[in-house]
């Protein structure tokens, strides 16, 4: 049985090597051209290569998504494209539109070619077809039910991917022109302006029926699927993808490392308990600013799944520090500050290697040795002596009570 996949999203570099370090096996990314989410800080062919390299010394791969659907005026440098990402040592580019599969397929590339969610592929079907086309694997839908999937990965028709977590749309993805209609920017171009989320006044004729303090809106809960991953492996699902090229790295190294536990467990125990699940569920309602569900994987989703006044997005502040750095030597940690915190208080720590755990940060100083009574500088560099674990690339966070 192949080990499933964990596929994360990185809107730039320092993200995309904060999902490797997190526990990602892949993560997919934007290239500048060709791409959707082109207001995304999308890579260059040299982070690209950067990247792979990276990639490659902690066993992970890099996807890049090529899955805008082109215009006539697109095409040109598309074939030299193609060829510069297979030179960067890619594993995978992600397509929509089929003229860009069949080029590619055409080409002497040595990366695989997957089938963009934008495609709706929610039957064998439709799997199917794309296997006849010759293309390496098929991200599903987001509309699919759990025994959709179950009947389509069971047949083995194709590698699947689908998603396990992050944001939904309110209608079928790849198929909505709200935004396109309503302000000029195409969301199968990249441009979402994500007019679902707005406040409307909903009309009866000429009257209103909208309460006018509490707008009307439409967005929907964010998918959150972790207790599923123990049939997606039985089912031989090929990969779990996380969605949100324009999360923090905060957000990333949470929801990575709770996702990465749970696959391990499985594959340690041959289980996942309730109660693994649920801490591994609080674990990622720490990164979390919208509340989640299971999407559609449940079945059609009801008016629970909806937001229809919650729009907003809850900017968390729990995330307060970065390791840099840390001199076993000297047991001092070099950390750079990212929220307010009052040092001289207990906080969580948590790293590609380190469980969360409760420490008390002492007294902090600034390069100069002056004491820092408050971190209230964002990217702030202190100092402090450290006790308790600690790596580089660990966070640290407020303790969240329940
Ligand atoms: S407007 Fe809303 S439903 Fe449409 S593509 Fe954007 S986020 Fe999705």
């Amino acid at each position: 049985m192949n080990k499933i996949e964990l596929l994360a999203p990185a809107g730039n570099l320092e993200k995309a090597k904060i999902a490797i370090l997190y526990g990602a096996d892949a993560v997919y990314i934007g290239g500048k051209q060709f791409s959707l989410r082109s207001r995304a800080s999308n890579f260059s062919l040299k982070e690209i290569k950067e990247l792979v390299e990276f990639a490659k010394e902690h066993g992970s791969h890099v996807h890049v998504t090529v899955n805008m659907l082109p215009h006539e005026s697109d095409l040109e440098g598309l074939k030299e494209y193609l060829l510069a990402l297979d030179e960067c040592g890619i594993h995978a580019i992600i397509v929509a539109s089929p003229s860009i599969m069949m080029l590619a397929k055409s080409l002497p590339i040595h990366y695989e070619v997957h089938v963009s969610t934008q495609h709706s592929s929610t039957n064998s079907s439709a799997v199917k077809y794309w296997k006849d086309k010759g293309m390496d694997r098929v991200v599903l839908g987001r509309e699919c039910q759990l025994e959709h999937i179950e009947a389509m990965a069971k047949k083995n028709l194709l590698p699947i991917e689908i998603f396990i977590h992050g944001g939904m749309c309110i209608s079928f993805s790849g198929r909505c022109v709200l935004s396109n209609h309503m302000t000029l920017r195409d969301a199968n171009r990249g441009g979402c302006a994500q007019s679902c989320r707005w406040k409307y006044h909903l009309m009866d004729g000429e009257s209103e029926i909208s309460d006018p303090t509490n707008l009307f809106s439409m967005s929907s809960k964010d998918l959150q699927a972790i207790q599923f991953i123990p049939k997606f492996i039985e089912w031989g699902v090929a990969s779990l993808k996380i969605e949100g090229r324009m999360k923090s790295a905060y957000y990333l190294a949470t929801v990575v490392s709770s996702y990465r536990k749970c696959i391990d467990l499985y594959y340690q125990q041959g289980y996942v308990t309730e109660e693994q699940i649920k801490k591994l569920q609080f674990e990622i309602s720490k990164a979390e600013n919208r509340p989640t569900g299971p999407g559609f994987y449940k079945g059609l989703p009801d008016y629970k799944v909806q937001l229809y006044q919650d729009h907003d997005e809850i900017v968390t502040q729990e995330y307060v520090a970065y390791v840099l750095d840390y001199n076993e030597e000297t047991g001092i940690a070099k950390i750079q500050v990212k929220n307010h915190f009052v040092p001289n208080n207990t906080f969580e720590i948590f790293g590609p290697n380190i469980e969360s755990t409760n420490v008390y940060i002492g007294n902090m100083y600034d390069k100069d040795n002056e004491l820092v009574e408050i971190c209230k500088t964002p990217m702030q560099i202190v100092y402090t002596k450290w006790q308790g674990p600690i790596e580089k690339d660990a966070m640290i966070r407020k303790i969240r009570v329940v």
